[in-house]
């Protein structure tokens, strides 16, 4: 029954499954150290301006701008430090000695780096200090002096909901004071692999075995999502013990993602079982390498609610898996998990060599993208070249890899020089 599903394009797929998926709305509050990777749960305003005070960008000296001309000589009459601000009056004509990130006083607006004027004398009483300083090199008025909210203006945005946190966006609401944020909960994912032939690293094999290696792919290349990952184990291609490992753990799960036996071959039992338990909503992609990738969900219900689980059903070719992984997994999971923010970043780069392709699947090859001057251009452009062998069970077409290389559906053999459309690996987890 599974055969009469229709086959999507990758686009069509992701469409779809932007409709159906609900991101999900249960939030907690974290301290900002254990909320890495999560999604920001609401709009989050500044609640101070970055700086709260005018403060100095240099070391130098601050003064007013009308008392900076070339030649002149200001008496230094007070210090201004990081976390120490100047106390006193400083008279027409004087100077306070001005540190980086200190506050710089009201009746001053221009700080001259210490390099631009020459010290005279020895301070009386301020140690290491010169009694006055002459000026070199005036500065602009204003110079050095960062404005209150010259990063952010209180009450301006800081971090939207659906945002994910970051190094950049936790930093950002440290530095403004904020301790804690609501975040939406993470996403409880299983994952389980299925094959007679597989066997855990670490066992002795016997013939005709192989290592399970797509538990592991899949669940390093989850890492950066908000996802808590719960390993379902190694299950033999039997229907009945797919079945029931997927019934049992689907209840307290969002989402499944399970890896080979979704083909059609006569071990392969992932879509069947997909069915009975729920329903597939699309099986088989126009996709190379990932063409068996299946999409369902799993219902399941307790006394008190009904529960829907989404099933993503890789193929188990590592590469396959590794791909489905990225361009349907990672995206369908983000938007369960409330993510809004996923631009996919695209670079446009030109091949090294000549591709073969065939109309009718888009294609994705493992590249190594370089941005180089070549001798007979004058900017510098991108260049792809793909990794080798890109047989579906080769791993290895990762090392050296750093981008997806996007082939179109449509197109036929491509020469070298031929734009084509990469995605760096880093930017697609
Ligand atoms: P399947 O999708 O089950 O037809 O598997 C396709 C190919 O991928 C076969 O050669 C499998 O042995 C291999 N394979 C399936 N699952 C895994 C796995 N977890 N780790 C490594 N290779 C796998
Ligand atoms: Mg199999």
């Amino acid at each position: 029954m599974t055969h009469g599903i229709q086959r999507l394009d990758l686009s069509e797929a992701l469409a779809l499954l932007n409709e159906l998926l609900p991101p999900l709305a249960e939030q907690e509050i974290r301290p900002l150290a254990q909320a890495r990777y999560a999604v920001n749960a609401s709009n989050i305003v500044a609640p101070v301006s970055l700086p709260p005070f005018r403060s100095s960008a240099m070391d130098g000296y601050a003064a007013r701008a009308a008392d900076l001309s070339l030649g002149n000589r200001l008496p230094v009459v007070g210090v201004s430090a990081a976390g120490h601000p100047f106390v006193g009056s400083i008279p027409n004509g004087s100077c306070i000695r001005i540190l980086t990130g200190a506050v710089v006083p009201d009746i001053t607006d221009s700080v001259i780096i210490q390099e631009d004027v020459s010290r005279h004398g020895k301070h009386a009483t301020l140690p290491n200090l010169p009694e006055a300083i002459q000026i070199d090199d005036p500065p602009t008025p204003g110079a050095n002096v960062r404005a209150v909210g010259h990063d952010v203006d209180q009450g301006s945005p800081l971090v939207l909901a659906g945002q994910q946190l970051n190094a950049f966006e936790l930093a950002w609401l440290a530095a403004c004071g904020v301790p804690e944020v609501a975040v939406l909960r993470p996403l409880r994912v299983g994952i389980l692999a299925t094959g007679d032939e597989l066997q855990p690293p670490g066992t002795t094999l016997a013939p005709g075995q192989i290592f399970d290696s797509n538990r592991l792919l899949v669940t390093e290349l989850l890492q950066q999502l908000p996802i808590e990952i719960i390993d379902l184990g190694l299950i033999k291609d039997d229907a009945e013990a797919i079945q029931q490992t997927i019934a049992e753990a689907a209840p307290t799960l969002d989402a499944i993602i399970s890896t080979g036996g979704v083909s059609v071959g006569d071990a392969d039992f992932v879509t069947e079982v997909v069915q009975r338990l729920g329903e597939l909503d699309f099986w088989r992609l126009n996709l190379k390498p990932g063409k068996p990738m299946a999409v369902g969900r799993i219902y399941s219900s307790d006394n008190q609610s009904s529960n829907t689980t989404w099933f993503f059903g890789l193929p188990g070719n590592p590469v396959s898996c590794a791909v489905t992984c990225l361009l349907v997994a990672v995206p369908a999971l983000k938007r369960l998990a409330g993510q809004t923010n996923t631009p996919s970043t695209t670079i446009a780069a030109q091949l090294t060599q000549d591709i073969k392709h065939r109309a009718g699947r888009q294609e994705y090859l493992r590249g190594e993208l370089v941005s180089e001057r070549r001798a007979t251009q004058t900017q510098a452009g991108n260049w792809v070249t793909p990794t080798g062998d890109q047989s579906s069970n080769r791993l290895g077409s990762f090392q050296q890899a750093n981008c997806l290389i996007s082939i179109p559906k449509d197109a036929g053999n491509l020469g070298a020089g031929t734009w084509v459309e990469v995605m760096p690996l880093p930017a697609m987890i």
